[in-house]
């Protein structure tokens, strides 16, 4: 099994404790000191948590005066991220093309937690993580068919903050802040803008429309990302969404587990787990990601009864190969994560540095689908312009009809095979 280097090396922290109780009722036939003491270590194993050689090396270098204990509090996380190009400047080395964007235009502002610029490349602007985070000038030239509302989000919400599109469920958009940007934001029309301060009293039309239809059965809370808030926020509209009858599932997208795995505490996940059945769509792009903190964040979703789904957006440069896209696949699984959707990257204004062809998305597809475990093949949609929803794309295994009412199909390795399609 071949692991990426983050995961590999760890140092371990430590965190605050569990509110847990030690088992009242032994066993006679077992040394209760013993037993106690086995628990009492196991424990403290289990409240410790890691800190990659590399992100401790950045801490102190960057921030020696802070502490262990600052670096992995998400707070600090967020007051400590770089918000301007020169900022970035004191960490990685930038090239020509990355410095020209500071005065941005349409484009998003710059975000990046401390934790994620630890994982960038200090030299190599060509490094996928690096790509995804930090704005180059390319951002400027606008393609034919991109738009600040690609998906036409804002056309099918009936209420403000809620888009309501297929007909069992709506996507809440809850906030529109993210502790790191990612430059090829679908939501950039929205996210650190004015529009971002949603706040509480603003979900009260989305919460009551959600009420009033009763074929909601699934809701979607997104933004911006959703574990930027805190948990009292969070567990507010989780327990409004779970106190409606019809509501049989909530699910949360984010992608704060890989740019702040500080932020998945046993607090939230302790309050995360009383909304079951509760899913989290987390948002990966690259192998690189899945660090010792991120994945130790995924099992303590995953321990605690979380199902948890990947969604990889598809970018030149960054994940367009079956090399590099089977590896996230295979990493994602390792963390207990199952890759859910790779997404064709949407003509946002001023991302079409990022987009591939529809063809390679295809090939990528081709290129796992029979080649590794069913489990590693998420379904690669295009999420149609103007509003049309996902549209899943596979590679055409059916060859057409054959004679005698047979039908022509071809497996992963491009053999023929006659299926008699008949009833
Ligand atoms: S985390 Fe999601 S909402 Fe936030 S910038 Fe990235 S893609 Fe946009």
């Amino acid at each position: 099994m071949e692991k990426s280097p983050n995961e590999k090396l760890a140092i371990p922290r430590q965190e605050l404790p569990e509110d847990e109780e030690p088992p009242s009722k032994q066993p006679s036939f077992i040394d209760e000191a013993s037993l106690l003491d086995e628990y009492l270590k196991s424990r403290t194993d289990r409240d410790k948590s890691l800190i990659s050689e590399r992100s401790l090396a950045f801490m102190q270098e960057f921030f020696p005066e802070a502490t262990l204990k600052d670096w992995n509090n998400w707070h600090w996380q967020i007051k400590n991220s770089a918000r301007s190009i020169q900022q970035l400047s004191r960490y990685i080395s930038l090239s020509d093309s990355e410095i020209k964007p500071d005065g941005n235009n349409h484009s998003l502002p710059l975000r990046i937690t401390p934790y994620y610029i630890s994982l960038l490349d200090r030299t190599n602007a060509d490094q996928p993580l690096r790509k995804s985070v930090v704005p180059v000038f390319d951002e400027f030239i606008i393609h034919p068919g991109e738009n600040a509302d690609p998906l036409s989000e804002e056309h099918d919400s009936p209420v403000e903050n809620i888009v309501h599109r297929y007909p069992d469920r709506v996507l809440f958009l809850v906030t529109g802040f993210c502790s790191t940007y990612c430059r090829y934001c679908t939501r950039t029309r929205m996210v650190a803008t004015d529009k971002c301060h949603v706040g509480v009293k603003a979900w009260e039309a989305g919460i009551n429309y959600i009420q009033n239809h009763k074929e909601i059965r699934d809701v979607l809370i997104s933004g911006g990302d959703p574990l930027t808030m805190p948990d009292l926020h969070l567990e507010y509209l989780l327990s409004r969404l779970r106190s409606i009858q019809h509501v049989e599932i909530i699910r949360i997208g984010t992608k704060v587990p890989v740019v702040m795995p500080q932020r998945i505490t046993r607090p939230l996940v302790n309050m995360l787990k009383k909304y079951h059945p509760l899913y989290l769509s987390i948002h990966f792009t690259h192998a690189d990601e899945m660090t010792v903190e991120v994945k130790e964040a995924c099992e303590k979703l995953a321990n605690a009864g979380i199902p948890l789904g990947s969604q990889t957006v598809l970018l030149k440069g960054i994940n367009n190969s079956v090399k590099v896209m089977k590896n996230l696949m295979h990493a994602l699984l390792r963390a207990r994560v199952k890759p859910y959707y790779i997404y064709q990257c949407d003509p946002v204004l001023g991302s079409g540095h990022f987009r591939t062809t529809i063809k390679e998305g295809l090939d990528i597809m081709e290129g796992l689908r029979g080649h590794t475990s069913g489990y590693a093949v998420p379904t690669y949609v295009v999420d149609a312009p103007g509003g049309g929803g996902k549209i899943p794309l596979l590679p055409d295994y059916n060859l057409g009809h054959a004679e005698n009412g047979y039908v022509k199909l071809r497996n992963f390795e491009n053999r023929e095979f006659l299926y008699p399609d008949i009833s």
